[in-house]
Order: C-alpha cells, then sequence, then structure tokens
C-alpha cells in the first residue's frame, strides 16, 4: 500500500451497493445491461436477484493457501484430474476434468505463487504462453475465441483458464459464454483430448517441454 492515500474502504463500498436495494435487500436486475443482452442465456422476466448478504469480516482462506499443503510441494503426486496438455520445468497446462465447450484449459507454475506475485523470471514466460495457447486455440476448428479468465477466489495457487469460445455459436459471446457452459452437454472425452493435445502440441514446437500425457 502506498502510504497517506484516502481510498474507499469494504465497508463505504458495501453501503453504497446496499443502499441500492429493496426492502427485501435485493438490487434490480439491470435490464439495460448484460441481463438484457441477447446473448444473455436468461430471459429477464424470470429473472431475480438474490438478496444481498451481510458483508464478511474478513476474506477466507483458500485451497493451498498454506504453500506447504499445497499440490505444487509434489506436483506429480497430485496430477490433474482430466491430464496435462504441455509442461516443462516450471509451468504446465492442463485440462479441466470436463469440458462443454472445444477446450478447457488451465495453466499453472509449477513454483507456488499467485498472479500478484509470480516471480519476475517467470512473469516474461507466462505472457508468452499466454499468447501461444490463444493463439493455438483460436486455430481449432470448432473454437472462435479464446477466452480466458484468472478468478482465484477458490484456490491460491495461480491458475488461468483457457476456454474455447465455440466458432459461430453467436449467443455464446463474450462473458456470459461461462453461463451458457455451465448448461451444456459434456464434450466427449475424446474430442476434449484431441483439441487439447494440439495446443499442446503447438506449445511443444514453440518452447519444448513436453507434450500430452495421455498418450
Ligand atoms: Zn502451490
Amino acid at each position: 500500500m502506498i502510504p497517506g492515500m484516502d481510498l474507499e474502504t469494504p465497508e463505504e463500498y458495501y453501503a453504497r451497493v446496499a443502499a441500492a436495494t429493496d426492502a427485501e435487500g435485493r438490487l434490480t436486475v439491470a435490464v439495460e445491461e448484460m441481463p438484457g443482452w441477447d446473448i444473455y442465456p436468461y430471459e429477464v422476466d424470470s429473472l431475480r436477484i438474490k438478496p444481498l448478504r451481510p458483508l464478511d469480516d474478513a476474506e477466507p482462506p483458500r485451497r493451498g493457501e498454506v504453500p506447504e499443503e499445497c499440490w505444487c510441494t509434489d506436483p506429480d503426486a497430485q496430477p490433474p484430474v482430466g491430464g496435462v496438455a504441455w509442461r516443462n520445468e516450471r509451468w504446465r497446462l492442463a485440462l479441466a476434468s470436463e469440458s462443454k465447450v472445444p477446450v478447457s484449459l488451465f495453466l499453472e507454475p509449477l513454483v507456488h505463487c499467485d498472479l500478484a506475485t509470480v516471480p519476475d523470471g517467470l512473469a516474461g514466460e507466462m505472457g508468452r504462453l499466454v499468447v501461444a495457447i490463444a493463439a493455438a486455440v483460436e486455430e481449432l476448428p470448432s473454437v472462435g475465441r479464446t477466452q480466458l479468465y484468472r478468478f482465484g477466489d477458490g484456490g491460491a495457487h495461480l491458475h488461468l483458464f483457457f476456454l474455447g469460445r465455440p466458432r459461430r455459436v453467436l449467443q455464446f459471446r463474450g462473458s456470459p459464454l461461462l453461463d451458457w457452459e455451465e448448461n451444456l452437454p459434456a464434450l466427449p472425452v475424446e474430442v476434449h483430448r484431441a483439441n487439447a493435445a494440439y495446443v499442446g502440441r503447438r506449445l511443444v514446437e514453440a518452447f519444448g517441454g513436453e507434450g500430452p500425457d495421455w498418450f
């Protein structure tokens, strides 16, 4: 923190949001914003926002918050359920255990850090990997665009999600993809692995390392 700057507190932020709720503590559905877009999966007339909960006392600990208890203490002992499409000595690109879009991958460093604490020596490589993964995903015939996410609210160890937005399914564009995705049928494992293997092999071409671990 930079000392001496008068920045808004959590209480001040929350109070302003709470002041916008109705007698039941509910916000109004913003029909002029995303809920009203034609790419939003739910019909506005059926929507009601859950009552706003009280401000929590603190941020809860996440999985792997204590480095000694994180999977990265022994990466090979806790491999990703879906498999690894590519890895080198510092990173691995894993498959989500189940995908509903053409490809769902997550990139994670093998050393313990979060997005705000990536060591200088890894940050540049992360940038090049993000570019290369995005490009490879967008080469897949069934993908129209790469979507990139980092939430970080569940796990303390950095993981960047790459989702392939289905090509020509224009209703799935933009951030509503995550809501659509929850409701889609699962992709067959062999289709997911074939798409992920393509991305992994592209990374081997560009960076060396090891390709898919399921062959
Ligand atoms: Zn870790």
